[in-house]
């Protein structure tokens, strides 16, 4: 039997942030959309392994850590107990229901969802199951994997989409990997209450963002009982079946002799991730170029080499945020079909606000200190720093760091980067951003005036 065709105005690969949000954005406008999604759930990365569950597990740990805290301050909380199980039950529940929302608005807005693998015939034709869908236009929004090393026994550490699938919390975990996710997943951990211990290639960790981000960051850790290997190459995973701690992660430090191991009942691999695209038969399209990293290349309006195929999100590879995904994905549907006056419409990649969920929490805006100085000169800029003990802790025993940097440029002092970290920092940084877009100068940082006693306060007042 000939397979079924179907002719569509747009079609959209992938139900994550980005192709939702351009899938609804273009059937709004009147055009006829059909959405892929391969998974059998709708959501993509942030819904299901990523973003949502995991604040959910952050949102878990802080109160934990809160808990802590309240006895400092003549509350008697007791004893408490924790039950990993239950989490994880409301969690995935909390999910679920978001898979089902998402089915409900896609459906509404008329948008036909296709359940499967899609995969390219030609420029304007996808398989998809025993179908042929066609049409003008086609947008590859397909997020990426977690990698996981080739190395021996590797498969028995989990990624991340791994950490979401634990039914136990593990007693003693290796983290490999201090990007953001490493970070945050480590954090979780401890303030849960597991043994953890953070590997990196180098002797930072966040590396990719400003240093003050990373230095606080990792004292803070330190000081709540994580442990950190640096400098070290992961050699591979020995499973010994039955013991208490079945894993024993090997590895070489630089510098050292030898092999050291050590033994654990959780490995997680926090390496990097990979764009989706080997389902998608892209050898069907040879022009459509692939980038040394595997990321599909587009222009500043999402094109790829190949007319009327577009890109956009974790595929594309810039700015691997699920705001920026649904942000393309809007700004594209309203080029294409959102008539004349978005004829130019494309996103803006440049001071992309991010935050990083750890324990404490860092949001950061625009260049790094060294970034500043690679595009303005070491004399072109100028830092602004300050650290303290935010007020919630003046009554606990212990006094976790605020730190805070601006980094300004030229004369009149621009504001090209903001990093912060403390308490709060995850919801202080979303207003600054809006003023950083705006092109915001010192002199404007510190014609507003403070808001007392607050952590934010100090982002304006820094000499
Ligand atoms: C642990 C973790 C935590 C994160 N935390 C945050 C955070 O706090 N804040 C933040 O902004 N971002 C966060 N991110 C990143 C964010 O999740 C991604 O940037 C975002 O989901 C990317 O959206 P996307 O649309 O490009 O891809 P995705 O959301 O990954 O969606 C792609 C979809 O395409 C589908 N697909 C793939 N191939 C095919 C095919 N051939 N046919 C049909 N369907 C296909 C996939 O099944 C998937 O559903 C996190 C990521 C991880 C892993």
């Amino acid at each position: 039997m000939a397979p079924i065709a179907r002719l569509f105005d747009f079609i959209v690969i992938g139900g994550g942030s980005g192709g939702l949000a351009c899938a609804r954005r273009a059937a709004s406008y009147g055009a006829k959309v059909a959405l892929i999604e391969g998974s059998g759930r709708l959501g993509g990365t942030c819904v299901n392994v990523g973003c949502v569950p995991k604040k959910v597990m952050f949102n878990g740990a802080s109160i934990v850590e809160a808990l802590e805290d309240a006895k400092h301050y003549g509350i008697n909380v007791g004893s408490h107990t924790f039950d990993w199980g239950f989490l994880k039950q409301a969690r995935d529940g909390y999910v679920k229901r978001l898979n089902g929302i998402y089915a409900t608005n896609v459906a509404k807005d008329n948008v036909e969802y296709v359940d499967g693998e899609a995969s390219f015939i030609s420029s304007t034709e996808i398989r998809v199951n025993d179908a042929v869908l066609t049409a003008k236009h086609i947008l590859i929004a397909t997020g990426g994997h977690p990698i996981i090393p080739a190395l021996e026994g590797a498969e028995h550490g989990i990624d991340s989409d791994g950490f979401f699938d634990l039914e136990a919390q593990p007693k003693k975990v290796a983290v490999v990997g201090s990007g953001y996710i490493g970070i945050e997943l480590a954090g979780i951990f401890r303030a849960l209450g597991s043994e953890v211990t953070v590997f990196t290639r180098t002797a930072h960790i966040l590396r990719h963002h400003d240093s003050i981000i990373g230095e606080t960051m990792m004292a803070e850790m330190k000081r709540l009982g994580i442990k950190f290997e640096h400098n070290m190459s992961a050699r591979g995973i020995k499973r010994h079946e039955g013991a208490e701690l079945p894993l024993e992660l090997s590895w070489s430090t630089t510098g050292q002799e030898g092999v050291s191991s050590e033994s654990y009942d959780c490995v997680l691999w926090a390496v990097g991730r990979a764009p989706n695209t080997n389902a998608l038969n892209l050898g069907a399209l040879p022009e459509v170029e692939i980038n040394k990293t595997g990321h599909i290349v587009a222009d500043e309006y999402q094109n790829t080499k190949v007319p009327g195929v577009y890109t956009l999100g974790d595929v594309y590879g810039k700015s691997e945020l699920t705001p920026v995904a649904i942000a393309a994905g809007r700004k594209l549907a309203d080029r294409l079909f959102g008539g004349e006056r978005f004829a130019g419409s494309k996103l803006d990649y440049v001071n992309i606000p991010t935050v990083i969920f750890g324990h404490p929490t860092a949001g950061t805006v625009g260049l790094t200190e060294n970034e500043a100085k690679q595009a303005y000169g070491e004399g072109g800029i100028k830092v602004y720093q300050t650290r303290f003990t935010n007020m919630y802790y003046s009554l606990t025993p212990y006094k976790p760091p605020t730190a805070m940097k601006l980094v300004v440029a030229g004369p009149e002092e621009k504001v090209v980067g903001l990093h912060l970290i403390g308490r709060g920092c995850d919801e202080i940084l979303q207003g600054f951003g809006v003023a950083i877009k705006m092109g915001a100068t010192k002199k404007d940082f510190d014609s507003c005036v403070a808001i007392h006693p607050t952590s934010s306060e100090e982002v304006v007042t820094m000499r």
